[in-house]
């Protein structure tokens, strides 16, 4: 029996990108067109909350509020927070449906991107646990420890110092009947992909970053945010199984198009 009750999205604002961070090719010049014109997109940053009959699940907590003010201006620059207000801060949706860091039992990280981990600072004094690849932790702390300020922000894994991290080192971790996490790599070397069944029967993937647009799912295709494609390729691949076998639904976190697709707070899918 499934334990999760209802599943909740997070608004946490609005990035824009060059449109070759998420597809091949997309404004690069070609033989016959030198000239092409280049794409800007933006994307919603989202999040999950779970309820669940062992408490309140967390995965992702976008960016942090202050990171024009934290983030080492690269990373800004080349993904702008094009939208954030005191609405988009995780303790406000938590406070709107009743809930404060506290009540959390767990927070899952699809990866430690700024615009994944960026809030998960408010869960540390309440020693929440916090659910990481292993692979993950070792690569962003050793970027930063070479002095590689990117998609990892030493603003985000410093305050995470001594954090009730728990490491997870396996191709699948259950954290629950239900609630599964596989090992995707591909995006980032440590990458993580949910995948949710609830009470109701329905199977939901949330994607993190394994996926951008729908079209890298359509043409299996990825642009410059990738550091591993035959890993990339070889999920897309198993989620499209999964899509068919299991009749699950795949939830792409920054598609331009969520907030059409997905209820926002206190709505919820089940
Ligand atoms: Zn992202």
């Amino acid at each position: 029996m499934s334990i999760v009750k209802k599943i909740y999205m997070f608004d946490f604002g609005w990035l824009g990108g060059d449109g070759g961070w998420f597809l091949p090719g997309w404004g690069a010049m070609t033989y016959s067109d030198k000239a092409p014109q280049r794409v800007w997109v933006e994307i919603p940053v989202t999040g999950v909350l779970m309820d669940t009959d062992i408490g309140y699940i967390v995965f992702d907590t976008g960016v942090a509020p202050n990171a024009w003010q934290t983030h080492t201006r690269g990373v800004l620059e080349a993904f702008p927070v094009i939208k954030f207000s005191d609405e988009n801060r995780i303790e406000k949706q938590l406070n709107n449906l009743g809930l404060k860091p506290s009540d959390i039992a767990f927070v899952i990280q699809s990866h430690l991107h700024f615009d994944h981990v960026g809030q998960t600072n408010i869960f540390k004094d309440a020693k929440v646990p916090i659910i990481v690849n292993k692979k993950e932790l070792q690569s962003a702390l050793m970027m930063l420890w070479m002095g590689k300020e990117g998609a990892y922000q030493s603003a985000n894994l410093n305050d995470l110092k001594g954090a009730n991290w728990l490491i997870v080192d396996l191709p699948m971790f259950e954290l629950a009947e239900g609630i599964r996490l596989y090992f995707s790599g591909g995006h980032t070397s440590g990458h993580m992909v949910l995948s949710v069944k609830t009470k109701k029967g329905n199977t939901y993937f949330f994607t993190g970053d394994h996926l951008h647009l729908p079209r890298e799912l359509e043409t299996e295709s990825k642009g410059w945010l990738l550091s591993d494609y035959d890993e990339w390729l070889t999920f897309v691949k198993q989620l499209k199984i999964w899509e068919k076998a299991n009749n699950a639904k795949i939830i792409i976190c920054h598609d331009p198009d969520f907030w059409n697709k997905y209820p926002r707070i206190p709505t919820y899918l089940e």
